[in-house]
Order: C-alpha cells, then sequence, then structure tokens
C-alpha cells in the first residue's frame, strides 16, 4: 500500500527538507562571501590610492626642497649650509637635505662638510630610495629623493616615521605596505628587502604615477568571514528566514505530493484502477446469472492493492466519483459487445458509496454505462453498504426515482451489519438484499448468527426482495442457501474476483 512507501521514504523526506531548507542559506551565504571578497578588494584598492595620494604629497615637499638647493650644488658647503637647514626647518617632512657633486655628497644639512659615495643605481628610477637608516638614527627608516642636473646632485631625506604612520593611519584594518625598489616598509615602520609579503585576501598593488614607488594593500587569513559576521548580520537573519521557509515549503509539497489523495489522484490519471468481475449464480440452477465488479488498484510498486486499503482515502477525498466513473467505463467496454449474445438479463453490480449519491451526476453515468449495452440485455445493480446509509433527502429521493425509471436496480450491500429500517428499504424501491458474508459463514454452525440468517431470509421474503448470499465457500452453506430459497449465490466456491478480460476468455472457454 502506499502508505507503507511513505513509512520507508521517511529518511529521504527529512533529507530533501533539509536539503530545501539549506539551498537558499548555502547559495545565500556563497552570494554574501562573493560579495564581501568583492567589498574587501575595492576598500583594499581605496586604502593604497589614498596612501599614494598622501605618500606623493609628502614627496612633493621633499623634492621641492631639492629643487629648490639643485642650483646651489658645486657651491662652497659652509656658503650654503644654512640654506640646507633652511629647507629642513620650512618644509614639513623634510629631514635631512644634502648637496652632491659627482655622485658624491660632499655637504649635509646635519653635519656640514662631508664625504659619502653614492651609488645611483640603487635608487629606484635614479630617483628614489628607502634605507633602514642613517648614522644618526640607524633604526629609523629613510626614504631619499635624489635629483640631478650634470654633476650637480641635491638629496633631500624624508623620514620613516612619517612614512610608517600613513601606512598605520590610512590602513586601520588593511595590511598596508609602501615599497620602493627591492625595499619596502611596513605600518609597524620596519623596514625590508626583498620581496614583498603575500597578503591572503583582496591583494592589491598600486604604483604612483609620479613617483618611483608603489603601495600594496591587502587582509589577513580569514578576513572575509570576519568582515562577514559584522557587516551582515542582519542578512544572515534574512538567509535563515529564507531557509526556513523553503523548508517548509519543501515539506508541504513533499507531503502534498505524497498523501494518499494525490498518490490516488496520480494512479486515476494513470488508469491504475481496474475492474475485477466475480461471478453471481442463481441459487437454484447455479447458472451465472450476473457479476459484481470489484476495485482493484494496479500499483506499480506494490502490485495489487485490494479495495479496503485505498477505498476509505478514496471516499474521503472524493475521488471514489471519478474512480467508480473510471470503472464503470472500463466494465462497459469490455462487456458491452457481448451484451446481444446474453439470454437473459445479466446482473451487473456496481459498488456506489454514499458521496456519489450528493447529486445527480450518477444518472448520467449510470445512462452512459447502459448506453454501451443492447437494451434490456443487462440489469445494472448499484449497491449500497448498509453501513453507510444514505440520507433521505429530497435530492436523495429524485435521485432514486430517476434510477428506477432508467431502469437501474439498488441493492443493499452487507445486510445484516448496519441498522437500515424496513423504512429505508422502502423508500428507496431497494431491489436485492446482499446478506453478508459473516452470516453465510455461519452456517453449519450453532451460533446466535446463523439465526440471524434465517431471521434475514424470511424478512426478505416478507418484504418480497430479492436476495444475494455473498461468501458462498462450500458446497454446505449453498445447499443450506439453496434450501432456503436464497435466489442468488456469490462466492469463491463459484469463482475468485478475475481480471476483467481474464473473466470474459474464462465464460467464452464454458
Ligand atoms: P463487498 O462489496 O462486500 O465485496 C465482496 C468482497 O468479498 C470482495 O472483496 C470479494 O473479493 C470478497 N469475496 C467474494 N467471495 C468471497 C468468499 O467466498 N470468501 C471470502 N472470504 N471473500 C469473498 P474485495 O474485492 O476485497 O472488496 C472488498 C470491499 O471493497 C467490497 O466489499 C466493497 O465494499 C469494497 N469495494 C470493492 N470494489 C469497490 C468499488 O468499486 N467501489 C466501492 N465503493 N467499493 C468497492
Ligand atoms: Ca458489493
Ligand atoms: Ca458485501
Amino acid at each position: 500500500m502506499p502508505l507503507k512507501v511513505r513509512r520507508r521514504k521517511r529518511s529521504l523526506k527529512v533529507a530533501v527538507t533539509l536539503f530545501s531548507g539549506l539551498l537558499p542559506v548555502v547559495l545565500g551565504l556563497v552570494i554574501l562571501y562573493m560579495q564581501a571578497e568583492r567589498a574587501l578588494v575595492q576598500s583594499a584598492q581605496e586604502t593604497a590610492e589614498e596612501a599614494i595620494r598622501q605618500f606623493e604629497l609628502m614627496l612633493d615637499n621633499t623634492a621641492q626642497a631639492a629643487r629648490e638647493l639643485l642650483p646651489l650644488a658645486g657651491q662652497r658647503c659652509a656658503d650654503v649650509k644654512l640654506a640646507l637647514r633652511e629647507q629642513v626647518t620650512r618644509r614639513p617632512f623634510v629631514r635631512s637635505t644634502n648637496l652632491t657633486w659627482d655622485n658624491t655628497i660632499y655637504c649635509s644639512s646635519l653635519f656640514g662638510d662631508y664625504h659619502e659615495i653614492i651609488s645611483t643605481g640603487d635608487f629606484a628610477g635614479g630617483q628614489l630610495i628607502l634605507m633602514k637608516g642613517n648614522p644618526v638614527t640607524p633604526d629609523t627608516a629613510l626614504l631619499i629623493y635624489r635629483l640631478e642636473d650634470g654633476k650637480r646632485g641635491a638629496l633631500s631625506t624624508l623620514d620613516g616615521y612619517h612614512l610608517s604612520n600613513v601606512l598605520r593611519l590610512i590602513g586601520r584594518q588593511t595590511l598596508l605596505v609602501l615599497q620602493v625598489g627591492n625595499n619596502w616598509l611596513s605600518a609597524d615602520g620596519q623596514f625590508h628587502h626583498g620581496p614583498l609579503p603575500d597578503f591572503p585576501v583582496a591583494q592589491s598593488t598600486l604604483k604612483s604615477s609620479r613617483y618611483d614607488f608603489s603601495v600594496a594593500a591587502g587582509f589577513p587569513e580569514g578576513e572575509t568571514w570576519r568582515y562577514m559576521t559584522s557587516e551582515y548580520p542582519p542578512l544572515f537573519s534574512l538567509l535563515i528566514f529564507f531557509g526556513v521557509i523553503s523548508g517548509a515549503i519543501g515539506h508541504i509539497l513533499q507531503k502534498r505530493s505524497r498523501s494518499p489523495t494525490h498518490e490516488m489522484q496520480r494512479a486515476l490519471e494513470a488508469a491504475e484502477f481496474v475492474p475485477y468481475f466475480q461471478a453471481v449464480v442463481h441459487g437454484d440452477s447455479k447458472k451465472l446469472s450476473g457479476i459484481e465488479v470489484l476495485m482493484r488498484w494496479n500499483h506499480p510498486q506494490e502490485g495489487l492493492v485490494r479495495p479496503d486499503l485505498f477505498i476509505p482515502f478514496a471516499e474521503h477525498s472524493g475521488l471514489i466519483v471519478p474512480m467508480t466513473r473510471s470503472l464503470m467505463r472500463q466494465t462497459a467496454t469490455l462487456l458491452g459487445p457481448l451484451s446481444s449474445t446474453f439470454t437473459e438479463p445479466f446482473h451487473i453490480g456496481i459498488n456506489i458509496t454514499a458521496s456519489h449519491c450528493q447529486n445527480l451526476d450518477l444518472i448520467e453515468d449510470c445512462r452512459e454505462f447502459l448506453k454501451a449495452f443492447a437494451p434490456g440485455s443487462i440489469h445494472l445493480v448499484l449497491e449500497l453498504t448498509e453501513r453507510e446509509l444514505i440520507e433521505p433527502t429530497a435530492l436523495a429521493h429524485q435521485l432514486f426515482e430517476q434510477l428506477h425509471e432508467l431502469g437501474v436496480m439498488i441493492a443493499i450491500d452487507d445486510f445484516g451489519t448496519g441498522h437500515s429500517s424496513l423504512g429505508y428499504l422502502r423508500e428507496f424501491n431497494v431491489d436485492f438484499l446482499k446478506i453478508d458474508q459473516s452470516f453465510v459463514a455461519m452456517i453449519g454452525i450453532d451460533t446466535p448468527s446463523s439465526h440471524i440468517l434465517d431471521a434475514i431470509i424470511q424478512l426478505a421474503g416478507k418484504l418480497d426482495l430479492a436476495m444475494v448470499a455473498e461468501g458462498v465457500e462450500t458446497q454446505e452453506q449453498s445447499d443450506y442457501l439453496t434450501a432456503h430459497n436464497v435466489n442468488f449465490q456469490q462466492g469463491y466456491l463459484f469463482g475468485r474476483p478475475l481480471p476483467g478480460a481474464e473473466f470474459i476468455s474464462a465464460l467464452s472457454g464454458h
């Protein structure tokens, strides 16, 4: 039964629900992660641009000092010393100034006369060099700007303290370094020689367009996630909200698609409900008088499903009406072509539920059914179980009157197990009583039920109703029923329910 299928797939169902809940969260996180990475790259670039702007500004002052001093190069140091010092005092960021002649420092703002050969190849672009320190402050980095004109040269020095300050202040959250040639300066003021460090996140390096230096910016490991947790908490809540909604939708959709109603709707469309025929014989001659149509569900996985396992669901969902209609059509297609060979009206019993009697559609269904047969060749008998009585409304009366006019007969099924009154039997023009098989099973066994059977037979006789005994399995039961003038018998003794087509070929074999 499909209900079993549902239990078996429970773990899959939970997995699908979890998947549909997690999918938007995971996708959302991936998108947010990419978004955070983009934001960090942009932030690193902006920081690097800002640092470059600041450094260029500082170098402009430094370069200006060198420019003003350059014409003095070649003059005696004693004559120009003051001019050198004046530049140091006047120009922001300039720490010292020097004059060179033929690539040799001969005058310094710090020491006056001086002598040091400079190697111009060490200057990036012949213009800038970053140094670890000088004899006065060996541990404070320096950035030296060089200007030359023939043998004349001027150097102005920028204190590394200002540089590292810029790196620290601009790149609060960002790792930022200043690179000049093969040397670089970190925000802690440390001088380094060699290649730049790798920044794990959003590394970007920008070159100054005006001076020979570049700035590299980036972030430490795990910064993307840290950025997300600090910037996106409201979006996280939104993701969780979407996850819950999507999980709930996944759950509901699965529930719907696996509900008995949905599964039966599918089966109906796939024509999985098929008719089985069981013979009904005359009580005396035991000749075939007709059949009862019994529904089976030809389930693709579960095989043949008994009707008592799915009819209650079909009734509950209202699908029983289209299912019965389909069964009647299939029966008419199978038996209609044979109707001309019937020597007496052939009884065809169809089980109907009370829900099928809530409007007049049943009349049209019966009319369509009868149309498939030669006129007068069959008796269509609607079997209504006694356990589910029909309310005697005006509509119900109209329905049964019109059915009667069509020649449709009514049988009360499972008679003896419900509470139908004499009034009820008369009201609905009942033609047959189908004695429930539980009473037939008691034949030969002396129990109160066997007395009830006698009482039912007597009652039916008095009401002038024909009787069908169900569930006849033994010869003894059959003989007893024949002796008590029960008009028709049905049961395994005469044949089990068979697939419609198989029943017909067995019939023609006889
Ligand atoms: P029911 O209308 O009383 O049908 C007779 C049931 O007794 C059938 O069971 C039949 O196979 C079984 N039966 C026949 N002879 C014997 C016998 O000698 N011994 C025993 N032990 N059983 C016998 P089935 O086909 O499983 O149907 C069960 C019930 O499901 C039916 O009881 C009927 O109430 C319902 N049903 C079957 N088909 C339909 C249908 O198309 N529509 C509706 N609404 N209900 C149906
Ligand atoms: Ca029946
Ligand atoms: Ca019955």
